[in-house]
């Protein structure tokens, strides 16, 4: 598998040029590592579930919207930018002041996770189940369901155990996905990339940058015009 630690170092960009230079290349590489080691991993396209927005609760950088925000206005017409922005504004509009109360706990960082009750929508950008900006997805929509994380904010470098073994390193995904990763009859043993590594070279190159969660975003770009 690609190392983490030759290839982040060299990156100079977030969505921008789609090869080694371009953090969203080298997280691909990682994450095709760990798939290809993992044949049975439970990751797909039509999988989605970790796009319901009381789970996708992520903050992205503004380098990683511009690069959403680019996507959008150069290749969809302008009519599905009107009915994507409708949609939005009907499902999403009504939580927004819940999103923003949310974005305010997870800026004195804590860390939220309401019901699905309480915010029983999904990411605007989920379409018949599937990512509608898959292309330019956030860092952390890249990362979710192939990396291990962990927790303690001292050990940052260096990549994971076979399958998360040792103490503080998690399977960075939904229960699913961990079970696949973590079986050990349907793939040899793989070293998981470390994502704390990945998500310490992305917050240096967007050093000093807002972080909104996804649909405030939307909801700063896509005015609604209703
Ligand atoms: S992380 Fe889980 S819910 Fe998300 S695509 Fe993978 S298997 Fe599906
Ligand atoms: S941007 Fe795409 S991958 Fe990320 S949460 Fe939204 S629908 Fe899912």
């Amino acid at each position: 598998m690609a190392s983490a630690r030759v290839l982040l170092p060299r990156t100079d960009n977030v969505g921008r040029s789609g090869d080694e230079r371009d953090l969203y290349g080298v997280i691909e590489l990682l994450a095709g590592g760990v798939k290809a080691a993992h044949p049975g991993s439970s990751c797909q396209a039509g999988c989605s579930a970790c796009c319901s927005l009381h789970k996708a609760l992520f903050r992205i950088f503004r380098s990683e919207w511009d690069a959403i925000f680019d996507h959008v206005l150069e290749t969809w017409p302008g009519d599905r930018i009107a009915s994507f922005a409708r949609r939005f504004w009907t499902e999403t509009g009504p939580y927004l002041p819940f999103l923003e109360r949310i974005q305010r706990r997870m800026d004195a960082g804590e860390r939220v996770r309401p019901p699905r009750a309480d915010l029983p929508i999904d990411c605007g950008f989920l379409e018949a189940d599937r990512c509608s900006v898959y292309p330019v997805r956030a860092a952390i929509c890249r990362g979710f369901g192939y990396f291990g994380l962990r927790r303690s904010a001292d050990d940052l470098d260096g990549d994971a155990p076979p399958n998360g073994d040792l103490p503080g390193l998690e399977i960075y995904s939904c229960n699913q996905q961990r079970e696949a990763l973590a079986h050990r009859e349907i793939g040899p043993r793989v070293q998981l990339p470390v994502f704390n590594t990945v998500y310490s070279r992305l917050e240096s190159l967007c050093d000093g940058q807002e972080k909104r969660l996804i649909p405030l975003w939307i909801a700063r770009s896509f005015p609604n015009t209703r």
